[in-house]
């Protein structure tokens, strides 16, 4: 295994529309391997192939028990209602985006022997499944805010709110990136 270099936002490839992987072999095992690696080194929720340069449609999804997912031509089957959360992304490193997400979404994909599976996802493995997939289709959640702000503007803007006494858990969570 091994840590790769996350792209970040002026990358070209972050644009792009990767292609569905159609080889389950040790490849895509030592991708999926360094995806997690890497994952775990930056303390994120999530991370999508084209994040570190590979144009494949596979990413990981960090779950509420902390395990990790992987999603192999992920794609989403159903979605409902909506929720209003911030988001960060490890390609966008100290910034952060108010992004309305269903809160609840169902999702296929394939595990890495290439079975598929189906997962629902609420709250925050919802916002990150939706995130991840949009990372295959060249997508930035910073198409789905209208600005951005720092680390330092969240922190005031949270305080105001009272969030941070309220949902400590949710907090923290939702600060992580991906
Ligand atoms: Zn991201």
């Amino acid at each position: 295994m091994a840590i790769r270099t996350i792209l970040t936002q002026d990358d070209p490839a972050l644009n792009k529309v990767c292609h569905p992987v159609t080889r389950f072999d040790d490849k895509l095992a030592d991708l999926l391997d360094d995806l997690k690696e890497t994952l775990t080194q930056a303390n994120g929720m999530g991370l999508a192939a084209p994040q570190v340069g590979i144009l494949r449609r596979a990413a990981i999804v960090l779950l509420e028990d902390e395990s990790m997912l992987e999603m192999v031509n992920p794609e989403i089957l159903d979605q409902r209602g909506e929720q209003p959360g911030w988001e960060g992304c490890l390609s966008l490193p100290g910034m952060w985006g108010n992004v309305m997400r269903p809160d609840w979404v169902k999702i296929r994909a394939q595990d890495r022997n290439g079975q598929w599976f189906e997962m629902e996802g609420t709250d925050m493995t919802a916002r990150c499944f939706c995130h991840e997939i949009s990372h295959l289709d060249g997508h930035m959640y910073t198409e789905l805010t209208e600005r951005l702000y720092t680390a330092e503007e969240l922190d005031e803007i949270l305080a105001q709110e009272g969030e941070q006494a309220n949902h400590p858990k949710r907090e923290r969570r939702g600060r992580r990136r991906r």
